[in-house]
């Protein structure tokens, strides 16, 4: 993870580091730290805690200079403390890095036996060295190409040089790695939203690229050392804004923008008057496809489940769904007659990317269903699904994640409609169901006073359990994850019936279990699982539909979603989960949009 940024200009820079660095801090957060060449000389400031703390720094004692490089880190070697901060500087280089560099420890022992020393625990630091090493018998690109030869593992860098104080080296292997043109000053930043306010002119940088970039020119090298030309892209304005607006926090404002962001999303790809789905030019005709691999992970993995109920009900066609830190390492049996669609909001997700790879290298068909149009996952693979939900700044996705569903539950109709498996009448009433969504999710978000209550009464709890069956089941899991990363509390997300399996044996008087029991082929047995688990002391809150018949004296709490197709309930019983986790967390005062120990866009392994 960590956000990257480098500005070379002809006015001062480190104020617009500051600012990118606060759009970048969704992608690390626990230190930041900048570094500008002042008076021929490295200029370099790094704290522990958020941008925040690095301004304040930064105003006392301001950083000058018209080149500069900034960082926010997600720690993965040391912890994150002020040396173990980015850039690492020596006399000579000053570096910012996102990745991982896997044989630190082994470039580190050698270098040392030179006699370098070294300051902080990162693997980063060894580029520092390498490189400050390799200026002293090579110039400046053959020095690059000679430090990044000796890494192993991915990184995008940004470097700055004391000896030439007008460039900054960007570089990528694995990592994300964008480049923006200015007037009289060029940026490099870890994706375009860093740069959106600078600039709309961008390139992205392909695995192996190396650019050398000052306020007035940009040099680009391939991976074979060959100077190459790029693309430049103009990036579109997006409709829905990146700030709280209103609101407290971004996940509340993400969480109430479903509303709106359902609709862009169908009505990009729902063409009411045709009563038809938008989708053409697939990669494989779909009459020939043999099976469909959905693979992402988190919460998109978790879109990625309860799309194979869907892909499951709606066609014939074999579904499987995986985790990609597991795809990526499995020993697969690929098919050319196989589509694999790879879900991830960012587009940059490392083992997503990986496991997107492994399919490219062996020739088989790849979709993305991504936030992030401009992202590496949707560049490199051959039909791009956006989910158009506008920026997601909360870390713990929510607008995003119903977002992967919804175009993945549209993907699975139109599938369905080519391969004459699903009886026109259905089909033309799913698409005017799919229009009533975003009005079914407005009416949803209703039950948020009814939540808080909830909140209240269960938010000391040392623990939850969450069950379903079929398409409620990884809503379940999604309702569970929610929960663990906003608030830091246990919590299991079950197949209901799998409970007398083993679980069962953790319920206990007033453990709180949150039972989804919409009114599908499933309901009657998810609601005797929740008579065993009330039986057993457990106190639950059931989400289920309105109009249910349900009359149990020992249920806790109920919240009823409207009633509507099935498939789209799905959507609906996340809501109320979205909402706990939210009010649960704000109960217990922790960093709603910043939970602890992570960071959104996951580009490390
Ligand atoms: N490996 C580097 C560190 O621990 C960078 C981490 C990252 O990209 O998240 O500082």
């Amino acid at each position: 993870m960590c956000g990257i940024i480098g500005i070379a200009s002809n006015k001062q820079v480190s104020s617009n580091i500051i600012e990118s660095l606060k759009k970048l801090e969704y992608r690390g957060y626990d230190s930041a730290g900048i570094a500008t060449i002042s008076n021929g000389e490295i200029d370099e400031k790094k704290c522990t805690g958020r941008v925040a703390a690095l301004e304040k720094i930064i105003f006392k004692t301001p950083s000058l200079g018209n080149l500069g490089i900034g960082h926010v880190r997600w720690a993965t070697h040391g912890a994150p403390s002020k040396i173990n901060a980015h850039p690492h500087s020596s006399e000579e280089v000053s570096v910012v890095h996102n990745g991982i560099i896997e044989n630190s420890t082994i470039l580190k022992k050698n270098l040392e036996k030179t006699g370098y020393k070294f300051k902080s625990q990162t693997d980063t630091e060894v580029i520092t060295i390498l490189l400050t090493d390799f200026l002293k018998k090579f110039d400046l690109v053959l020095a690059i190409n000679k430090t990044l030869e000796k890494l192993i593992g991915s990184f995008a860098l940004g470097i700055l040089f004391k000896k030439h104080n007008n460039i900054i080296v960007g570089a990528r292997r694995g990592s994300p790695l964008a480049v923006g043109y200015g007037h009289n000053e060029n940026f490099l930043g870890s994706d375009s939203y860093a740069l959106k306010s600078m600039t709309n002119k961008i390139t992205y940088l392909d695995d192996g690229d190396v650019c050398i970039l000052s306020n007035d020119k940009i040099i680009f090298y391939n991976k074979n050392g060959m100077k190459i030309n790029k693309r430049i892209q103009t990036l579109s304005s997006d409709k829905q804004t990146a700030d709280k607006g209103d609101f407290k926090d971004f996940m509340s404002k993400e969480i109430n923008e479903q509303k709106f962001s359902t609709k862009v999303c169908i009505k990009e790809y729902v063409n009411h008057l045709k009563k038809d789905i938008n989708l053409y030019n697939f990669p494989i005709e779909p009459k020939n496809i043999d099976k469909i691999v959905i693979i992402g992970c988190g919460t998109a993995y978790h879109a990625c489940l309860a799309a194979k109920h869907w892909f499951e009900e709606l066609t014939s066609i074999e579904i499987e769904t995986d985790v990609a830190s597991e795809f990526r390492y499995r020993k697969i049996k690929f098919s050319k007659k196989n589509l694999y669609i790879f879900v991830s909001q960012s587009g940059e997700t490392a083992d997503t990317f990986a496991a997107l790879d492994l399919c490219k290298k062996n020739e088989v068909k790849t979709c993305s269903v991504v936030n992030a149009v401009e992202s590496s996952i949707a560049r490199s693979s051959d039909f791009i699904l956006p989910i158009h939900a506008g920026p997601e700044i909360g870390v713990a996705s929510t607008k995003a994640f119903i977002g992967q569903m919804l175009v993945l539950y549209i993907l699975a109709l139109k599938i369905s409609k080519i391969r004459n498996e699903i009886p026109k009448a259905e089909y033309i009433t799913k698409i005017s169901n799919i229009k009533k969504l975003p009005d079914l999710i407005n009416k949803t978000l209703k039950c948020e006073s009814k939540i808080k209550i909830i909140a209240k009464d269960v938010y000391l709890s040392k623990g939850f359990i969450f069950l379903g069956r079929g398409p409620s089941f990884p809503i379940a899991l999604e309702g569970a994850l929610k929960l663990k990363e906003l608030s830091y509390l246990h919590a299991e997300g079950y197949p209901a019936g799998e409970m007398k399996h083993g679980p069962l044996a953790l319920i206990e008087e007033g453990l709180p279990v949150v039972i989804l029991a919409p009114q599908d082929r499933y309901y009657e047995k998810t609601i005797s699982n929740m008579q065993e688990v009330i039986a057993r002391g457990a106190k639950v809150l059931l989400i289920t539909n309105e109009e249910n018949n349900i009359i149990s004296e020992n249920i806790r709490f109920s919240i009823e979603v409207p009633k509507t197709d099935n498939q789209l309930t799905t959507f609906l019983i996340t809501i109320p989960l979205q909402l706990l986790a939210y009010h649960i967390a704000s109960l217990k005062n922790l960093d709603i949009d910043k939970p602890r120990n992570l960071a959104k866009s996951v580009t490390v392994e």
